[in-house]
């Protein structure tokens, strides 16, 4: 099923991720895909917070490929921006971390994952002009 919203500000982004974050089960992967500055971060902000999560623990570091927060899950947020080889993503070991029981897990710049993950909800942010982004999920 796809559902496009419209959100005009990064707060209405969140609300929006919060929405749907309330709504995910443990094991369940959400793959976000967009430029920089579309808004990927500010979205897993909003999945925390429907966690029970501090949303302000949500940030991009730079040298940080993976960060794991505790909720009511324990949601695992990964960049693969500066992930550029396959091998390096390979190394994350992704499936074995997912594998635990009670994890939810966001990936931003997902396009760079080598194979598709099965079941998985994507959330593609694009920019429509000034603070309106289109944000487009997909869910199996
Ligand atoms: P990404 O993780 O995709 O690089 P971030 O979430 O870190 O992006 O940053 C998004 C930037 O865009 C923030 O500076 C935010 O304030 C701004 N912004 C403006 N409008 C929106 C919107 N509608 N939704 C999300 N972010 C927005
Ligand atoms: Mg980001």
């Amino acid at each position: 099923m796809r559902q496009t919203y419209l959100t005009s500000s990064e707060q209405d982004t969140v609300d929006l991720a919060c929405r749907l974050g309330s709504e995910l089960r443990p094991g369940a992967w959400v793959l976000l895909r967009g430029d920089l500055g579309a808004g990927k971060t500010a979205f897993i902000r909003g999945i925390a917070r429907a966690r029970g999560i501090d949303p302000e623990a949500v940030t991009s570091p730079t040298f940080v490929l993976i960060q794991e927060y505790r909720g009511d899950v324990t949601l695992l947020h990964i960049d693969l921006y500066r992930l550029e080889s396959r091998a390096a993503i390979d190394d994350l070991g992704l499936d074995e971390l997912a594998a635990a029981e009670g994890t939810i897990v966001a990936i931003e710049w997902a396009e760079r994952l080598p194979t598709p993950v099965e079941g998985a909800i994507t959330v593609t942010i694009e920019d429509a002009g000034g603070d309106t982004r289109r944000i487009t999920i997909d869910a199996p």
